[in-house]
């Protein structure tokens, strides 16, 4: 099963260019947290094959609902 990622954050683009992925070595403007560079895709399933590794991580997100929970 493929737990889909969330990187929505700006910094997992990276405007210097493109580098290698590092899973299918194909190239890529995205970089993991870590700073690798890879798919998002390719990240997902390099996960769902690992599942007992934390290599790729997503963004953590904020619940826009409990945030106007405040009136
Ligand atoms: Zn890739």
């Amino acid at each position: 099963m493929t737990t889909l990622l969330v990187w929505r954050d700006a910094s997992h683009y990276d405007h210097r260019g493109p580098r290698p992925c590092t899973i299918c070595h194909r190239p890529t403007p995205l970089r993991s947290h870590r700073g690798e560079p890879a798919h998002k895709t390719c990240a997902e399933t390099w996960a769902a094959a690992h599942p007992n590794e934390i290599r790729f991580i997503s963004d953590a997100t904020t619940n826009r609902r409990d945030a106007d929970d405040h009136a």
